[in-house]
């Protein structure tokens, strides 16, 4: 099946400085396999406004590197996401250094899916550029995964969910283990 597009049209913000415009997708395609950190994962938010339950959809990199988890102020602002403010700001670097804007605000508690995987987790706020639909607008590192704790492959772009926690709460009984590829996670 044709992949609706290509993760080469994703480039990693927070390190295309670094990779000097070498992306480990495309060189894995047409070379020897080369292990990249970071891959797009498409996640749906869920959270609270009064009685009503709110959800949409975003598409977040998944990212070993990355320090916390990020949504773009620009995605914030549209989807009205309700934020608390920081009684300190922090400040958050990019890899190459440069100072991002934001880290006055973080949400208020959001469910992030994935699949039928959640967790409960608060983003922080940063001025991300809106680079339009179907590119990320967030970032998430993998640390926050460690409940579900599935098998990452970093090189093919695949989790394999098969943990004890995922056994019991995320997957019908009859499922023991869960594959998901990188087709499945843009969807
Ligand atoms: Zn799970």
């Amino acid at each position: 099946m044709k992949r609706p597009f290509e993760l080469t049209d994703f480039p990693d913000m927070l390190r295309e400085d670094l990779e000097v415009g070498r992306h480990p997708k495309r060189q894995r395609l047409e070379g020897p396999p080369v292990h990249t950190r970071s891959f797009l994962v498409q996640t749906t938010l869920e959270w609270k406004e009064g009685n009503e339950t709110r959800k949409v959809n975003a598409l977040l990199m998944l990212d070993s590197g990355a320090s916390g988890a990020v949504l773009a102020q620009h995605f914030i602002d549209k989807h009205k996401i309700p934020l608390v403010k920081r009684v300190q700001p922090t400040q958050i670097y990019a890899a190459n250094g440069k100072k991002i804007a934001g880290g006055t605000h973080y949400t208020t508690p959001v469910d992030m899916w994935i699949g039928k995987h959640v967790n409960k987790m608060n983003f922080d706020v940063l001025g991300l550029p809106d680079e339009g639909l179907r590119k990320h607008v967030g970032y998430m590192p993998m640390s926050w995964l460690t409940k579900h704790n599935p098998d990452i492959d970093w090189t093919l772009g695949t989790i394999k969910w098969r943990s004890t926690y995922c056994r019991k709460h995320c997957l019908p009984s009859t499922i023991k283990i869960e594959w998901m590829t990188e087709e499945q996670m843009l969807r």
